[in-house]
């Protein structure tokens, strides 16, 4: 038995291999590191053992010998969390079930608008399946790429077309869930009407592996969109830039599907950082706007759109703008959004938050944040961006020319701790999307309303009596 291994009851790995076989889990340190360490490598746990179960059954084999031997689990999907929910704590005594092998799609059922796909299944493969089935998945982020829809729904995850669509909790008819002591919850309904009793999947849903396994899920499919405008718009202001998502609400409604705001600051580190992105407009702007319109007629949304602009330019709220001509041209753009945090990363340790605030507080949002880490650390760069048509801000603050990355990387809880008071005055969130997991469970703590805490307690209790699920996380 290796030292690691030490940490585990006597007899558990050959009780994993015989429900599992030899495929389903590695004790092998050098594979265990890549499920230990978050992906912006800044969190680092251990753990002695990584499960790899390839069925709902296996992960019921290994739930159930886990509640029975009282063995600490981490569930994990694309491990691209950025909370560090999906990783394990530093005790060595957590282990990590990875459902990177659920990766089935079990049905597409174009006329039902509904897709049956298991929790491993990469984000960026079911929005493919959909689409092939004349459909459209519209759950769509940065890390659509690596994370897997079981990690999406654990998380609740948000995203660019959230304003249209909604959070992950809306995409979802039904849900299959491990419990912690092995029994296995089918509610794999693809009903859009279903009021009978509690509905158990939202409690399952943003729970961060912390209430259940989730194994599978019946997702809501959408009409493809056939038509969809891309604009960038170089904007005075995010009181312009909330002026003029105003403007287009008025005008086009539903048919915008992402409003997302960065700045000036930031699109200039994309261009620096980033291969093949060039500058969609000339000269420098404080803030841009990505906005996107669709619709499933083939054309004609141009001419809905133009009055909007002209009239914002006149209004002064768009200094210059463009319009994507090319599907290339679009993801030119969006790669200077989506691939902001990415951009910032050659310029040193970057402190990463993600809050929100009604709509009409992100001008006083914006400033106050700035004003208080300018001051308390001095040549800090404040670059934050996001989707403000939610009113939801990612707030990167990178390191300042001269100071050590460990040092600056220590403030990282007084950073955090700044920016959820001031969230807290302006009656917004902690979190918006990216969830509590380890790093933000202090703030919840101390924030949360008693009520909701104590809410929160007995659920967690009721679901996970012996709490070997996820410990440390959310409550
Ligand atoms: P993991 O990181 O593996 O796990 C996340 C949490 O869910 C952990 O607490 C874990 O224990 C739990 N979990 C995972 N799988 C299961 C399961 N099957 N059952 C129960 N619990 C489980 N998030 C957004 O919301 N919006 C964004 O726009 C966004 N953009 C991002 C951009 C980049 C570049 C990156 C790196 C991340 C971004 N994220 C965003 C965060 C992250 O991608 C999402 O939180 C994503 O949903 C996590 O999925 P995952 O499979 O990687 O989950
Ligand atoms: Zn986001």
């Amino acid at each position: 038995m290796s030292e690691a291994t030490a940490n585990l009851p006597d007899g558990f790995v050959e009780e994993v291999e015989a429900r599992v076989g030899g495929r389903g889990f590695t004790t092998d340190p050098a594979e265990i590191e890549a499920h230990v360490t978050d992906f912006w490598r800044q969190i680092r746990g251990r753990s002695p053992l990584v499960l790899r179960p390839a069925t709902t059954a296996e992960v019921a084999a290994l739930m159930a010998l886990c509640h029975r031997h009282r063995v600490p689990v981490v569930p994990q999907g694309g491990n691209t969390g950025l909370v560090g929910g999906g990783v394990p704590d530093e005790s060595g005594r957590q282990v990590v079930l990875s459902l990177a092998r659920l990766t089935r799609i079990r049905s597409v059922d174009r006329e039902g608008e509904t897709l049956t796909a298991e929790a491993g299944c990469v984000l960026a493969d079911i929005q493919a399946a959909a689409r092939e089935a004349g459909r459209y998945f519209p759950l769509s982020l940065g890390a659509e790429g690596s994370c897997r829809i079981g990690g999406n729904l654990a998380t609740n995850a948000g995203g660019i077309n959230v304003l249209r669509y909604g959070m992950a909790r809306q995409l979802v008819l039904g849900l299959e869930v491990v419990l912690a002591d092995g029994r296995v919850w089918d509610g794999l309904r693809a009903l859009r009407k279903d009021n009978t009793g509690f509905d158990l999947k939202q409690l399952f849903i943003g729970s961060e592996g912390a209430l259940g396994v989730i194994t599978a899920a019946v997702l809501r499919l959408f009409p493809l969109p056939r038509e969809i405008q891309t604009v960038w718009l170089a904007v005075p202001s995010p009181e312009a830039a909330l002026a003029l998502f105003a403007r287009f609400r008025d005008a086009l409604g539903e048919l915008i599907s992402s409003f997302e705001l960065i700045s000036g600051g930031g699109v200039a580190i994309a261009l620096k950082n980033l291969e093949g992105v060039t500058a969609p407009l000339s000269g420098d702007h404080p803030w841009y706007v990505l906005a996107e319109v669709a619709w499933t007629f083939a054309d004609g949304l141009e001419v809905l759109l133009e009055p909007v602009l002209e009239g914002a330019i006149e209004a002064d709220l768009v200094l210059d703008g463009t319009l994507a001509q090319s599907e290339a041209q679009r993801q030119m753009l969006w790669a200077i959004r989506e691939r902001q945090s990415e951009a910032m990363a050659p310029e040193g340790m970057v402190v990463r938050n993600d809050v929100s605030v009604p709509l009409d507080r992100i001008p006083l949002l914006l400033a106050r944040a700035k004003e208080l880490f300018e001051r308390t650390i001095p040549g800090v760069r404040v670059l934050p961006f996001g989707h403000i048509g939610d009113g939801n801000l990612h707030y990167n603050l990178l390191q300042p020319p001269g100071m050590e990355r460990a040092a600056f990387l220590a403030m990282k809880y007084g950073i955090q701790e700044g920016l959820c008071d001031i969230v807290a005055e302006l009656g917004g969130s902690i979190s918006a999307e990216h969830g509590i997991g380890r790093l933000k469970q202090g703030e919840l703590a101390r924030r949360k309303d008693p009520l909701e805490l104590l809410l929160m307690r007995e659920i967690k209790q009721a679901l996970d009596p012996s709490g070997i699920l996820n410990p440390g996380v959310i409550v």
